[in-house]
């Protein structure tokens, strides 16, 4: 037995007064993009209160159901069954049937709901539950009837044909992308930036990307997987525009002539420059990072505040509380871990001090960079100018 079609029940969406058309039509063309890759034979229709996507005759269930999973503003999808209507006699035994596909020897407590749409049907919805409730209790002599806290909710809908559901799939949640702006996502190939740029994608923001590698010092193959990274998000986001920044030139610069336990510092700041640059350029209105407090020497709240100095727009740190292990359950669940955990080095770790500054203050750093003056600007210009964009989908 095949499902033909998905309710799609969003929350948080529908509070959103006259926005609500906004939100909606925004789910609808994510709804569209997602399945769209998998087959064009849905059909995503919104009514009012409510989207269905109707399935083709043929389509794979578990690959459509991962696909809605990961459209953000979705909090949970249904599958449906539609029947012909033929009749009351007909209907109360597709709806056995239905039963006996979807919850095989079913002995829990339900209720039925029915909603009729089709107001010209001659059956008003409660007798319709109550009778539907009868049939089934003697179809399953081991299920009961329970209006307040049932197991299961049973749905009916009576439209020209019988829609019915009861099953309850969990969605990514969130808003629709494309409904809340742009933001540059400062993407490395650790476990916690992909997780910072999902959970701000996750409400409705367009996400754009950029790495700093360092060849010959970083690899082809470490570029590679902050690529794959950024297409295992795309499959939530849509396609994200990649930046590749070549950063050797000026970590080599900061290298020759700043203090070696404030390199990490410095250079953290020369990325948030750079970043906030390409954000401008593409209109974005914020960074994001994955950086968490404490967990390294540049994370320090003091680092934090330095780093941040260089910046205009604000710069969303979204994992800034959480425990590593939470943002590995996260990373595992969005499906980024295994690939952020591949051993390919990133660029920071060429340059690290073995005892880097753990408070730095910001007067002593900037007096260091003045020693960059007049070199670091052309080099800035460069790595902009030599960029790499790729589209990540
Ligand atoms: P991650 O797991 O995201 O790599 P991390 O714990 O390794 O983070 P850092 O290396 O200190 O932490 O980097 C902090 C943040 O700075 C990263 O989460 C990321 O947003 C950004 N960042 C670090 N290195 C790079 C890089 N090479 N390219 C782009 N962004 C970077
Ligand atoms: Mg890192």
């Amino acid at each position: 037995m095949t499902f033909h079609a998905f309710l799609i029940k969003y929350a948080e969406i529908a509070i959103k007064g006259k926005n609500r058309y906004v939100f909606e039509d925004a789910l609808v063309k994510q709804i569209r993009l997602a399945l769209g890759k998998i087959s064009d034979g849905f059909q995503v229709n919104k009514e009012p209160g409510r989207i269905y996507v109707y399935c083709p005759e043929e389509y794979d269930y578990e690959e459509t159901v991962a696909a809605l999973g990961r459209v953000f503003g979705i909090v949970y999808l249904c599958p449906v069954m539609i029947f012909e209507d033929q009749g009351f006699d007909q209907t109360a035994k597709d709806i056995v049937s239905y039963m006996q596909a979807v919850h095989p020897g079913f002995s829990q407590s339900f209720k039925v709901f029915t909603r009729r749409a089709k107001k010209s049907y001659p059956i008003p919805s409660m007798d319709f539950s109550a009778k539907i409730g009868e049939i089934l209790l003697t179809a399953f002599p081991q299920a009961s009837v329970d209006v307040h806290q049932p197991e299961l909710n049973l749905s009916i809908e009576i439209r020209e044909k019988i829609y019915v559901y009861s099953q309850n799939i969990t969605g990514a949640g969130g808003l629709p992308t494309g409904t809340n702006g742009k933001a540059m996502l400062l993407l490395s190939g650790g476990i916690d930036s992909p997780v910072a740029g999902y959970m701000i994608a996750k409400r409705g923001v367009v996400i754009e990307a950029v790495y700093f590698h360092a060849p010959p010092y970083t690899s082809e193959r470490a570029k590679q997987k902050v690529v794959d990274l950024a297409k295992e998000l795309a499959l939530y986001t849509g396609p994200i525009r990649l930046y590749v920044v070549n950063f050797t030139d000026i970590q080599l610069a900061i290298y020759d002539h700043c203090p070696h336990d404030e390199l990490t510092i410095i250079m953290r700041r020369y990325m948030m420059k750079i970043a906030e640059y390409l954000a401008k350029k593409d209109r974005c209105l914020g960074l994001i990072t994955g950086e968490s407090l404490g967990q390294v020497a540049s994370q320090t709240i003091q680092s934090l505040a330095v780093t941040n100095e260089v910046c205009s727009l604000p710069v969303f740190r979204p994992v800034i509380g959480f425990d590593k292990e939470e943002i590995v359950r996260r990373a595992r669940r969005i499906g980024t871990f295994d690939t952020s955990i591949l051993p390919f080095e990133d660029c920071c770790t060429i340059f690290v001090a073995k005892h880097p500054v753990t408070k730095p203050d910001l007067r002593t750093i900037q007096r260091s960079e003045k020693k960059l003056e007049g070199i670091v600007e052309e080099l800035f210009q460069k790595a902009i100018a030599e960029t790499e964009v790729i589209i990540a989908e």
